[in-house]
């Protein structure tokens, strides 16, 4: 049995939760300890008395906890890749890179903790001096979804000790075995203890505890708009920080001028990729008339090599959906598509066993061609490997269905003009923009969020990160 990390100590549960492999539904990954709420109030109150002290630590002391956490997550990225490939489904080779992400953004946020300065600014009044600096924000809760198990926690979670706050993690439900991994990491990396709590259970019951206590100053999440919703209202009704990220229904333009093999190369990857399980994902190819039959064409000809299979097995492009649950979800939306007039052009079939017969959520990538912009295909976020093609005019017919949508966070573009990449850069509504590059897949230094209703609060990652995990002092002295 795996246990919450509560004040620096393993704490039994008040249940048990099984960790699955959707690869293969028979192999139990592990019993995770669930907490209930009266834990999750004992792990804030943990917090609560660590963030004295832990916030007026040295930033060498915060940068050698965080260096060191990031040494051994680099060092044991096949092992932990496994785990994550094992309980969520992404291949072996994109969890092992989700891994080696989060050894990187420890090491990067360690240096954040020495860099970590103010200003000096001189007052408009005589012999008066103005500093302004930035403190940590306080108890921060961190609540976290399925599809990136140790990426997120560790981009969350790194920035929040490195600015010297105190943590309270809830990682999803169904992918425990990760932030179990990194809390175990940072326990040994030699955090003192509340600094760092880690409780898994329910988001109703230990997720809402962390929104509705007020030792908790500041709530980052990442999930989906449902319970962005709620997480937004229970905050500002005690008015606690909050910063969110959640859904996508990311564009990929594809313009005449396109190379075919860049095109079909970045609405594969961000399409299916991850079984389409990203928020950056692209979920809608908007393609220029003179080259959408050749686009279509390539597609599906490139689709029927893609091997579905065993996350973990080598040769595997697409492991499975990562339950039951979401698995219907697809399937629903792939049956709205066909009602609602779409072509289904390739895959969207799902199969209850792999090749070598194991049990799991399997299911073929889906293109539908043919669609509309009203379509709900078009519209909602599926959070699978269903991806759509919009025919349009030109460029700038392109660029207005790109950006008819509520969700604001990753749009790209296939072209060879400079003239329109850099349009499209300046005019696209997302908070982050790619050219001739998959909208999923991005640097872990820079920064990460979107606009209208994918993102809320600042920016994650990167120096921004700053931003949500410090609140700024302005102090003023007489000589
Ligand atoms: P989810 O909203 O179901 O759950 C996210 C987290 O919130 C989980 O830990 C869950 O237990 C918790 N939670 C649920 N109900 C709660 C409540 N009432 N109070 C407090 N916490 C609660 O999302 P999910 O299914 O885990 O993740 C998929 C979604 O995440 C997709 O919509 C995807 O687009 C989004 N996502 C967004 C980004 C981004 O950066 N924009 C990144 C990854 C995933």
């Amino acid at each position: 049995m795996f246990k919450n990390l509560i004040n620096g100590e393993w704490v039994e549960g008040a249940r048990a939760s099984r960790n699955i492999n959707p690869s293969d539904t028979r192999d139990l990954v592990g019993e995770y300890a669930q907490a209930d709420a009266a834990q999750a109030r004992d792990a804030v109150g943990a917090a609560r008395a660590a963030f004295g002290s832990w916030s007026h630590s040295t930033p060498q002391q915060r940068f050698d906890v965080l260096d060191a956490a990031g040494t051994e997550i680099l060092a044991r990225r096949n092992e932990l890749g496994d785990l994550l490939a094992r309980e969520e489904g992404k291949t072996l080779p994109e969890a092992i890179g989700e891994v080696a992400r989060a050894g990187n953004i420890f090491k990067f946020f360690a240096g954040e903790a020495l860099r970590a300065g103010g200003e000096v600014i001189p007052s408009v009044r005589p012999g008066v001096g103005v500093e302004v600096t930035r403190e940590a924000v306080g108890v921060v809760g961190l609540i976290t979804p399925w599809n990136f198990p140790i990426a997120i926690p560790a981009w969350k979670l790194a920035p929040a000790l490195a600015f010297g706050n105190t943590v309270v993690m809830k990682p999803a439900d169904l992918v425990p075995g990760s932030a179990w991994a990194l809390a175990d990491i940072l326990l040994r990396a030699g955090l003192p203890k509340g600094v760092f709590n880690l409780v898994m259970g329910r988001g109703s019951e230990v997720g809402a505890v962390l929104l509705d206590d007020p030792r908790v100053d500041a709530i980052s999440f990442t999930g989906s708009v449902g319970t962005g919703q709620k997480v937004a209202a229970a905050c500002l009704a005690r008015m606690a920080k909050f910063q969110l990220e959640m859904g996508g229904k990311n564009p990929f333009v594809v313009l005449d001028d396109a190379d075919l093999d860049v095109a079909v190369n970045s609405a594969l990857n961000s399409g299916f990729f991850s079984t389409g399980q990203r928020c950056t994902a692209s979920s809608r190819v908007i393609v220029t008339e003179g080259i959408h039959d050749r686009f279509v064409a390539a597609m599906v000809a490139r689709m029927k090599t893609l091997t579905v299979d065993d996350a973990r097995k080598k040769g595997t492009d697409i492991g499975p959906v990562v339950d039951e649950k979401q698995l219907a979800q697809d399937l629903e939306y792939i049956a709205i598509g066909q009602a609602e007039g779409a072509t289904l052009a390739a895959g969207g079939q799902a199969m209850a066993r792999n090749a070598d017969g194991a049990p799991g959520f399997y299911l073929a990538p889906a293109l539908f061609t043919e669609t509309t912009a009203a379509m709900r295909i078009n519209r909602e976020e599926i959070f699978g490997p269903v991806l759509s093609v919009l025919r349009v005019r030109d460029y700038d017919e392109a660029l207005a269905t790109a950006n008819d949508t509520p969700f604001g966070l990753a749009s790209g573009i296939a072209t060879t003009s400079l003239k329109h990449a850099t349009h499209f850069k300046r005019h696209a509504q997302a908070g982050m923009v790619m050219v001739n590059l998959p909208t999923a897949g991005v640097d872990y230094h820079v920064p990460f969020g979107g606009r209208k209703g994918s993102s809320y609060g600042p920016r994650e990652q990167g120096r921004y990160a700053a931003e949500f995990y410090t609140t700024v002092k302005t102090a003023y002295t007489q000589a």
